[in-house]
């Protein structure tokens, strides 16, 4: 799972297209041209952008050359959407930097693997696998934590960004990681983000972790920032 920017200007492709991803368990928002596309990257970097080629104003083709030319959008993934099925237009949106391309009128399900697919390629550490820390098992796919004591499950309660901060923390343990290094790899960017930001959300994560008698895997480190570990007998700051 990750964010998604669907940009498109005809909202009946848009829904159809949100929809389906929110389904597989991303977050979506939609843009209907590049302007509105631009400031929800200035926000927000997303893990993908869904991207159609013919939009008002500047096109989607236009947007995807000025983001490669970007250094903070050089990597942003990007799939472009087009009526366009001409093979000298395919081959110009890849030039344009698109990492993939779907001509419509395109299946949902043609879509969602290729942006599967993209997502998989630009994440080797595969988003869905499971990861367990002691007792705590987090499942990716169904978004559940869970506490196991044997054949006893406790589900947490945990809010999008805590579960997030929880699945980095949980696949790179023991390790401390700065507010920096959390901002940059939970929150993707962290241009406009403070990084005190960081300390609302462990709190937050420490409050749904203590709900299932959690909390103290995930420790401060004075001066240096966070880390989660199993290893008992360490108290959290
Ligand atoms: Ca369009």
């Amino acid at each position: 799972m990750g964010r998604i920017l669907v940009v498109e200007d005809e909202s009946a492709i848009a829904e159809l297209v949100a929809i389906n991803l929110r389904h597989a368990g991303h977050e979506v928002t939609v843009a209907s041209d590049a302007a509105q596309a631009q400031l929800e990257v200035d926000a927000v970097l997303p893990d993908l952008v869904v991207l159609d080629w013919m939009l008002p104003g500047q096109s989607g083709l236009a947007l995807a050359r000025q983001w490669r030319a970007t250094a903070r959008t050089k990597t942003m993934p990007v799939i472009m959407l087009t009526a366009r099925s001409e093979e000298s237009d395919m081959i110009a949106g890849l030039d344009a930097g698109a990492d993939d391309y779907v001509a419509k009128p395109f299946s949902t399900q043609e879509l969602m693997a290729r942006i599967r697919a993209v997502l998989r390629r630009k994440a080797p550490e595969s988003l869905d696998t499971p990861v367990e820390l002691g007792e705590l098992h987090l499942d990716p796919a169904t978004r559940r934590v869970t506490r196991r004591i044997g054949e006893v499950h406790h589900e947490m309660r945990i809010g999008p960004t805590e579960f997030r901060l929880l699945h980095f923390l949980m696949t790179h343990p023991e390790r401390v990681h700065s507010r920096a290094q959390l901002l940059d790899r939970v929150w993707g960017d962290h241009v406009f983000i403070e990084e005190r930001t960081v300390d609302v959300h462990v709190k937050r994560l420490r409050d749904a972790l203590a709900a299932v008698h959690c909390a103290h895997l995930v420790q401060t480190v004075r001066g240096a920032g966070y880390r989660i570990t199993d290893k008992a007998g360490v108290v959290s700051a």
